[in-house]
């Protein structure tokens, strides 16, 4: 049986003391519940990499909640000023990162192809990435969007063996809905997913696909988030403005 996840990305909020009240009020909030009524339940969340450390040591006595980094780069090690590799993150206490967000893809030109060589190490080093996909408003509007995401799954993470994708996360996060308030409808949610499931076993076999967790991304919020994760292909949520409150994070996560 697929995880069902709740995904937090802090992206660049939060200062060091901020961060740590935050995670304490979710510990709080959250207390044994994660996962009551689903074993197969997690929680995750991605502070900033200076912080990745410190929030493993507070949240490890909770097996229920993971950390994650929001991006790594494609190299292990040598001269790439400012960067975090793979094996870095791992040593520091995550087992996740984010790869391929769309912020990465539009800010820092983050290629498909940029986004296979960090699938690559992020797996060679023992993290499980969160593959983001997700289409831009004109691809929606002109009835693009199965072609996008098809493109970023086959280029991004189809290179994969069995072996490896069963590994993965696949997060789909329509760009449009990032960050403005305007969430997929659920049956829009629901035939993305669906038809990633598909791409998904048309490339390996439907067991694989039927075993991918695939979050949702895009305004979801503690409004929103039950009839989003109600959806049968819809296994979670990666929430961005909305995990940076203890209460609303708490709230999405208790909605399944
Ligand atoms: C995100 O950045 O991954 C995200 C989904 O953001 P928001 O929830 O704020 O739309």
């Amino acid at each position: 049986m697929r995880k069902k996840i709740v995904a937090g990305n802090w992206k660049m909020n939060k200062s060091f003391d901020e961060a740590i009240t935050l995670v304490n009020e979710i510990k709080e909030l959250l207390g044994s519940s994660i996962g009551l009524q689903n074993d197969d339940c997690l929680v995750i969340l991605s502070p900033p990499f200076p912080y990745i450390s410190h929030i493993r040591k507070i949240t490890k006595e909770n097996d229920k909640i993971k950390i994650a980094a929001q991006n790594c780069h494609s190299e292990e090690k040598g001269a790439f000023t400012g960067e975090v590799s793979a094996p870095m993150i791992r040593s520091a206490g995550a087992e996740y990162v984010i790869i391929g967000h769309s912020e990465r893809r539009t800010y820092f030109k983050e290629t498909n192809e940029f986004l296979a060589k960090k699938t690559d190490a992020a797996l060679k080093a023992g993290l499980i990435p969160i593959f983001c996909c997700g289409e831009i408003l004109p691809d929606r509007k002109n009835e693009n969007h199965f072609n996008v995401i098809k493109r970023q799954l086959k280029e991004g993470v189809f290179h994969l063996s069995e072996n490896d994708f069963m590994k993965m996360l696949v997060a789909y996060e329509p760009v449009w809905a990032i960050g403005t308030g305007v969430t997929a409808t659920p049956a829009q949610a629901q035939e993305m997913h669906a038809f990633i499931r598909k791409q998904i076993a048309g490339k390996y076999n439907r067991q694989i696909a039927d075993n991918t967790t695939i979050l949702y991304g895009g305004s979801c919020n503690s409004k929103n988030a039950k009839e989003l994760f109600a959806n049968p292909d819809v296994d979670g949520g990666l929430i961005g403005g909305a995990s940076l409150i203890a209460s609303e994070f708490a709230t999405i996560v208790n909605s399944f």
